[in-house]
């Protein structure tokens, strides 16, 4: 038996109805889409501008404003770069936040050591980012606002309306690495100011290796340096053959996504609230990270304290989860996303991300909460730390000695 999935923050199953619309697309109508003069490119061409049209419809974009990529990675890549090296003449300084995506933030490294200057804001105790220093972060010099739209661990949404508002009036582009909220709740581009979007499929039951780039045609017209050269598709912004039919399922993938999202985040949240609710009340010393108000409906990220992270995490093998403890390598270095929000080292590592997806069901919470319940009764039944606090010790005022 394969462990329950709650771990839709990492990757999606594929849809089997996007599975159904790619798959004449690998056989049957196999042709380039850049091919001119035949049937076969013209056909893999109707079917790209078909999944622009669907894309661009979710997030109330023109279908000319997409470009397609390989996932979000490259999503961000190009925005970042292709930014700082078109109006390098303009200036060099880049703001973000510190809990961006890693492929946002090594972007920006990278383009530290090439020169630019970029400002990691910090963020509040409930994971979003303070817009007074926004504010007074932007200089003269500041030619791009990257802001998620929503975290891959916490779920925190941002105030993109406030922050593209306030890029509008500085007249500094913004870029939103969007992959974990499109197709979850609603966005739109034009009504928030987005300038630049990053989108991946495989967050939303949509194949992987396949994303795209909203950019702008109007007000401003977004121009970006291409990071790959070669037969100048997409606008001369992504050289390379196009993956037609993984386009083809990220189209159908948000075409899904658009009729469904309504019923689907409703229903994702009542699981949500449910699973959070059982914690609750069966358990004491559990914590919420981040917003609860401007969160995903898909996501909870708690930390149960006085449990060690790794009994925790052996104890529910048959629970696929992700942890605050990033086990990178021989490390286990805690979250630098909970970090942020100012979470100790301990309370890190007891976290644990749960990512609902539509393919879970209510039998499913029903067995995740109890288990977890009866893994962290057991686990605090062997934790002096939680008998002292039981017995009304504070453990901050304790005098521990060394050995
Ligand atoms: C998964 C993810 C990415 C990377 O997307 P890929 O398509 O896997 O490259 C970027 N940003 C966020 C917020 C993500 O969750």
């Amino acid at each position: 038996m394969k462990p329950i999935y709650f771990d839709n923050h990492a990757t999606t199953q594929l849809d089997p109805r996007v599975l159904q619309a790619m798959l004449p697309y690998f056989t049957e109508h196999f042709g380039n889409a850049a091919s001119r003069n035949h049937a076969y490119g013209w056909e893999a061409e109707e079917a790209v501008e078909k999944s622009r049209r669907q894309i661009a419809s979710l997030i109330g974009a023109n279908a000319k404003e997409i470009v397609f990529t390989s996932g979000a990675t490259e999503s961000n890549n190009l925005a970042i770069k292709g930014v700082a090296e078109m109006y390098a003449e303009k200036g060099n300084h880049i703001i973000t936040a510190a809990t961006e995506h890693k492929a946002v933030l090594d972007t920006c490294k990278h383009l530290e050591k090439k020169g630019c200057r970029v400002t990691y804001l910090p963020v509040m105790g409930d994971g979003r980012i303070d817009l007074d220093m926004l504010r007074d972060a932007i200089t003269d010099k500041t030619i791009l606002i990257s802001i998620m739209y929503a975290n891959n661990e916490i779920g925190v949404v941002q105030p993109i309306a406030e922050i593209g508002k306030l890029a509008k009036e500085r007249g500094v582009l913004f870029h939103t690495d969007a992959v974990q909220a499109v197709g979850k709740i609603p966005v739109n581009v034009l009504a928030d100011n987005v300038d630049l979007m990053s989108i991946t499929g495989h967050k939303m039951y949509g194949p992987k290796g396949v994303g795209a780039l909203y950019v702008r045609r109007k007000s401003p017209r977004v121009q970006l340096t291409a990071q790959m050269d070669g037969g100048g598709h997409e606008r001369g912004m992504r050289s390379g053959t196009l993956n037609v039919p993984g386009i083809v399922g990220l189209g159908e993938a948000c075409a899904i996504a658009q009729a469904e999202m309504p019923e689907e985040s409703k229903r994702l949240q009542a699981m949500r609230d449910r699973l959070r609710a059982k914690f609750e009340s069966a358990l004491d010393e559990v914590f919420i990270n981040g917003s609860m108000e401007h969160r995903l409906p898909h996501n909870l990220n708690m930390s149960f304290a006085y449990v060690e992270g790794e009994s925790l995490l052996m104890g529910i093998d048959d629970i696929a989860v992700s942890s605050g403890s990033a086990c990178t390598s021989a490390t286990l270095e805690p979250s630098y996303v909970l970090k942020a929000l100012g979470l100790g080292d301990d309370m890190a590592h007891t976290s644990i991300r749960f990512g609902l997806g539509r393919f879970n069901t209510d039998a499913e919470i029903d067995y995740v909460a109890d288990k977890l319940i009866s893994v962290v009764q057991k686990l605090r039944e062997l934790s002096p730390l939680y008998e002292m606090v039981k017995e009304g010790i504070d453990l901050s005022k304790v005098q521990w000695t060394a050995h």
